[in-house]
């Protein structure tokens, strides 16, 4: 008789009447585990509805044998012929099997994990009458197992240290990298507290760790220090999760812990670059600027000092006197001028030559170690007898013509303190140094030459003033005791002239030399500024003999206080160079008139204009325009005028255009 699953029979398979077969076969119909049965010859007799959904198939009962999937397979996939499943051996040789792994494939190709259970049944003779087999889906306990296997996998196989802990923070698990980053093995962790690893001093932090876990919190990358078993301080990046029990309560903790003592090595190597870089930066900056010999071996020191960590830095430098006499300049960081002063190697030049004797860099990671050559043997000796150091790094500095002016010392207590890189960066200072000081000493060189110019106009002015002063007095008297119009007479008169401009040009050296020593004298007083303006220009109108000036006046009366012989020798001064530098025009403008709270006088002329370009140097010492037809002059009358004008709170300015003309302007400020 054929059988439907729904009536699943014991009898179709013993062939005997019982009289509650009905009520077992629906209890066996609708359990949810897969029950089937064949008979003495392996051919499917019965089956429940839960076996028809695993195979994913209804087998033809009396047909089909052994097995209601058409391919099995071993764990390993290994697939597994039908005489040899689990039934056939069951009833091949009458022995249960208790829980066989294999894999059931369903039609639609995927697979089951099941274990089955397939159980001999015998006749009231002891014969085989067939087999009832229970299947058990385990598919999702094997992924479960799989996905447990692979989280374990990966949390032993991680980098990261992963430890777990709970709520006392009390260690439950310990994976290898744990091991491998604190030296303690899982056995010895595992119920041990976690401030087992937390420094004494960071002891507070668990505290504040499980404070947030409590409340559910998560704690990430979290940047501190933890303590290895041999007292190692390691620096870390913890990442904390709270662990929820199913119910959802938080029951512990899960903790990554990832070692960045590389990161934060190359994090510090980073930091010292850019500090590095900024020091090079300000230094290069600053040395390349400055022109002040001392102030360059300063700046050089203490960077060289700062950016080799060195106890202490020494820059010698020798600086050729007039006389072609060593003279040796020093600057120091980290060591007071006394401390040195006392070593007595400062200024020495046989220190000096002895420490550049080799003329290239020396690198010494302990004075009490051998010299590396002979020749730095005296510089051993030298250098430990007088300062309290123990490795150091001398770098020569060379000038321009190749010959070495200097050079730095740089020196620490501790031995082995100086790098290949600091002696790259204290080089790469040296011969930017090299060429400031190459600089400096020769702007010395011409500001001491510039001295001994000013110091000779100085001195020739005033040597000249007395004998000029006593010539005008005599040619004065001897114009005063000839009388009527003789030859003579007009001779004196040229004669008074010619003394008159030398006694103005002599006047003006001397100014410059009172000014460049600051000390031109000014007498204040107040006057009106109107009338004081009339009176020089109907004076200097007398001598302009082609030039008509032409004034112009905004105001009645304009009270200033100033020296009024200065601003008249600056007016002088003005109106000679217009005159002077127009000398196809007849005409000069002067126009007066209050501007804010300031006397403006502007005074244009019609001449050969200035070079815009030029316009700014026309105010400095001595400087003349070149290209021009020879005009006499000594290119000092409008410096002198703006120094003047400045000491007046004033301000001397020209607008001037080529061919056209100009106007030099100046204002000071108004009662
Ligand atoms: P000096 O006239 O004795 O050379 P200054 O200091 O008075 O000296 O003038 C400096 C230079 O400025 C002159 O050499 C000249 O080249 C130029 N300069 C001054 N005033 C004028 C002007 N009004 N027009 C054109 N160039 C002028």
């Amino acid at each position: 008789m054929l059988m439907t699953p729904q009536s699943f029979s014991t009898e179709t398979l013993l062939n005997k009447q019982n009289v509650e077969s009905n009520q077992i076969d629906g209890l066996i119909q609708h359990l949810p585990v897969a029950i089937y049965t064949c008979n003495r010859l392996g051919y499917i007799t019965s089956f429940n509805s839960a076996a028809e959904k695993l195979w994913g198939r209804t087998p033809v009962i009396g047909k089909e044998l052994w097995c209601g999937s058409l391919k099995v397979f071993r764990p390993n996939g290994k697939p597994i012929r039908p005489d040899k499943c689990p039934m056939a051996k069951t009833l091949k040789e009458g022995i249960a099997i208790n829980g066989e792994e294999i894999i059931v494939q369903r039609p639609d190709e995927s697979k089951i994990n099941v274990l089955v259970y397939p159980s001999p049944i015998f006749d009231e003779k002891g014969n085989i009458a067939g087999a009832i087999n229970t299947l058990i889906d385990i598919t999702e306990q094997k992924q479960a197992e799989r996905r447990q296997a692979m989280l374990a996998a990966i949390i032993e196989s991680s980098e990261d240290a992963i430890v777990s802990k709970n709520l006392f923070g009390i260690i439950t698990s310990w994976n290898d990298a744990a091991q491998r980053m604190f030296g303690y093995s899982e056995i010895e962790m595992l119920g041990r507290s976690i401030t087992t690893i937390i420094p004494p001093d960071r002891q507070q932090e668990e505290f504040m760790i499980l404070n947030k876990i409590r409340k559910g919190e998560r704690v990430e990358h979290y940047e501190t220090y933890r303590l290895s078993k041999s007292g190692q301080l390691i620096p870390v990046s913890l990442t904390i999760s709270p662990i929820k029990s199913v119910a959802g309560t938080v029951i512990g903790a899960s903790k990554i812990v990832r070692n960045i003592d590389k990161q934060k090595s190359i994090e510090d190597k980073l930091h010292r670059n850019a500090r590095n870089l900024e020091i090079l930066n300000s230094v290069g900056k600053i040395v390349s600027q400055s022109l002040d010999i001392n102030e360059i071996l300063q700046i050089v020191t203490d960077a060289t000092t700062k950016l080799t960590n060195a106890d202490f830095g020494l820059f010698f430098y020798n600086m050729m006197n007039e006389q072609d006499e060593n003279h040796i300049l020093y600057a120091s960081s980290g060591v007071s001028k006394e401390v040195l002063e006392k070593t007595g190697i400062t200024g020495d030049m046989a220190f000096f030559e002895i420490m550049f004797a080799n003329k290239g860099i020396i690198r010494s990671g302990s004075i009490d170690g051998d010299a590396q050559q002979e020749e730095e043997l005296p510089l051993y000796e030298m250098l430990s007898t007088n300062l309290p150091l123990v490795s150091y790094l001398v770098v020569p500095i060379f000038s321009k013509s190749g010959n070495i002016v200097g050079g730095l010392l740089l020196g620490h207590s501790l031995e082995n303190k100086f790098t290949r890189e600091h002696e790259y960066l204290v080089s790469g200072v040296a011969s930017q140094a090299a060429i400031s000081l190459d600089n400096a000493a020769l702007y010395e060189k011409v500001r001491n030459l510039s001295e001994k110019k000013d110091e000779f106009i100085s001195l020739a002015s005033h040597e000249l003033k007395t004998p000029i002063t006593s010539i005008n007095g005599f040619l004065q008297l001897i114009d005063q005791s000839l009388t009527g119009d003789s030859s003579n007479k007009e001779f004196i008169q040229i004669a008074l002239k010619q003394i008159r401009k030398l006694s103005g040009l002599v006047s003006d050296l001397l100014d410059v030399s009172k000014i460049e020593a600051g000390k031109l004298p000014l007498s204040f007083s107040s006057f009106d500024f109107v009338q004081f303006i009339k009176e020089i220009i109907s004076h200097f109108q007398f001598s302009a003999k082609k030039h008509h000036i032409e004034l112009s006046c905004d105001v009645e009366e304009l009270m200033v206080s100033a020296d009024r012989q200065r601003i008249e020798q600056v007016m002088i001064n003005l109106l000679g160079n217009a005159v002077k530098y127009s000398p196809n025009a007849n005409l000069v403008k002067v126009a007066v008139s209050k501007n804010d709270n300031n006397a403006l006088v502007a005074i244009t002329d019609f001449g050969i204009g200035i070079k815009k370009e030029l316009q700014e140097n026309i105010f400095t010492r001595f400087y003349r325009i070149e290209d021009l037809p020879h005009m006499p002059g000594l290119g000092i009358g409008l410096y002198i005028s703006k120094e003047i004008i400045n000491r007046h709170n004033g301000t001397l300015w020209v607008e001037s255009e080529p061919s056209i003309g100009s106007t030099f302007s100046f204002e000071i400020p108004a009662e």
